[in-house]
């Protein structure tokens, strides 16, 4: 079937279940304008990477350990909040591999995960219809100021920025194996061999030449405000003359080949269970980029229109190109993942599966708030890794909504949390979280699995 020409801006004459309206058009043209001519905060160079390693996870080689907060909030960006959480990531990973000598490698939901996808679009508060808070980067979580504002598009940007520069920094600084155990990256996130989680990656993972130091940890989000996705867009390939491209895509940059394109704001993107529909916007805006790609898939997927979205999403079969990232509910597991798993491997499409174990494990305890519980989490993972296993196939990575702040939003884990321990610890403004100690036990329990 002949596809429509395909450009950053096509996806809106698609059908979107996120359109974000602006009262101040003029001024949400303009921001979206000037975001398009800000520098790409990710690169060409990085994502290329990040793509020869998930061909290593497709593979069978690796695991994917991918993680951070359902809704980053720009107060996240700090010091302590943005290193504790590159450190907990990097310490599982490192965990991961010790245990198991599979190398792990690291995706944060990090520098850019602000928008939240909802149900439904307005709430009533106080018996009047607002918006829904749909995350940092659109509106402002207290009810009063709930209209859409354009300029919180500029903070996202500078707020990733600033995030991503950290991460960077603390991961090039690094001191070398012999002399570390002062700053970051010290015992904690070290093994015995004195080996770093960018060692442990550099094993499994040649950097082209050229590139003399490959971040440890890539970053990651939901593209699910695609205004902004698009003013991120790039022409692949080096720009000449600082020729741009205009953010609507009539003009490319000469030097590049024409139709090939990455989206700049982070190295891996996904497109939401919500938002997967076939003839969808968010679809037909992914159709085109050369990052490597992320599908969420909840329990209403079915196989033939997961092969249609393969065919359109991965029309060349690139190993590693797409993941497949499911979360079916740990009672629903067993009776969907067989099949897909068999649909797939018969398509020729050669993905990678990651499990998320959070979004089909969602509940509301008795005093009406929303928890998931470690139990189910758990059991999504092992009869995932069970399905996988009975079909050859390889469970390449875990999805996991996580944060090492001192919170308890789920329940059960060693500490035993119960539905009355939901109190002042419950902090998210989102779905609820792991926290550390029940990320490590994730960690440790999922690495048990891998050794059997
Ligand atoms: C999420 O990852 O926070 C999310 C909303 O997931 P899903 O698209 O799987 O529902
Ligand atoms: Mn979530």
């Amino acid at each position: 079937m002949a596809q429509e020409m395909w450009s950053p801006s096509s996806w809106q004459s698609k059908p979107n279940p996120y359109p974000i309206t602006y009262e101040d058009q003029a001024l949400a043209h303009e921001v979206l304008d000037k975001i398009s001519r800000l520098p790409a905060l990710v690169t060409e160079a990085e994502v290329s990477i990040l793509k020869s390693a998930l061909r290593e996870v497709a593979l069978g080689k690796a695991i994917i350990w991918q993680g951070g907060d359902c809704a980053e909030l720009f107060e996240y960006c700090n010091e302590e909040t943005v290193l504790g959480r590159i450190k907990m990531l990097s310490q599982m990973g490192q965990q991961f591999t010790q245990q198991t000598n599979i190398p792990s490698l690291l995706i944060g939901r990090i520098a850019g995960q602000y928008g939240k996808p909802r149900n439904s679009l307005t709430e009533i508060l106080n018996g009047v219809e607002v918006p829904k808070f749909y995350g940092d980067n659109i509106n402002d979580s207290n009810p009063l100021k709930r209209e859409p504002n354009p300029l919180r598009l500029t903070e996202a940007y500078f707020y990733s920025s600033a995030t991503l520069n950290r991460i960077r920094a603390a991961l090039s600084a690094q001191p070398p194996p012999s002399i570390q155990g002062t700053g970051f990256g010290q015992d904690r996130v070290q093994d015995e061999d004195g080996l770093s989680p960018s060692s442990l990656w550099c094993q499994f993972v040649q950097s082209p030449p050229g590139i003399s130091s490959t971040p440890p940890i890539f970053t990651s989000h939901e593209a699910l405000y695609l205004q902004y996705e698009q003013a991120m867009t790039r022409p692949w390939g080096p720009e000449v003359n600082g020729t741009m491209h205009s953010r609507r895509g009539e003009k490319v940059a000469s030097s590049s080949k024409p139709g090939r394109w990455y989206n700049s704001s982070a190295h891996f993107v996904w497109i939401g269970d919500k938002t997967r529909q076939l003839d969808g916007a968010h679809v037909e805006y992914f159709r085109a980029l050369e990052n490597p790609i992320g599908v969420k898939l909840g329990p209403s997927v079915k196989s033939n229109e997961l092969i249609r979205l393969l065919d359109i999403l991965d029309p060349q079969k690139e190993t590693g190109k797409v993941t497949l990232i499911t979360r079916l509910g740990s009672d629903r597991v067993y009776d969907i993942l067989g099949n897909l798993i068999d649909s797939v491997q018969r398509s020729g499409h050669c993905v990678v599966w990651q499990c998320d174990p959070m979004h089909g494990n969602t509940r509301t305890s008795e005093s009406g708030i929303r928890t998931r519980d470690m139990l189910r989490i758990f059991n999504e993972i092992r009869t995932s890794l069970e399905i996988h296993r009975q079909h050859g196939s390889w469970l390449g990575g875990i999805h996991l909504e996580m944060t090492p702040d001192d919170v308890v939003e789920c329940t059960g884990g060693i500490e035993g949390w119960v539905d009355a321990d939901l109190g002042p610890a419950y902090k998210t403004k989102c779905d609820p979280r792991l926290n550390e100690s029940q990320s490590m036990e994730i960690v440790h329990a999922v690495a048990k699995l891998f050794r059997k």
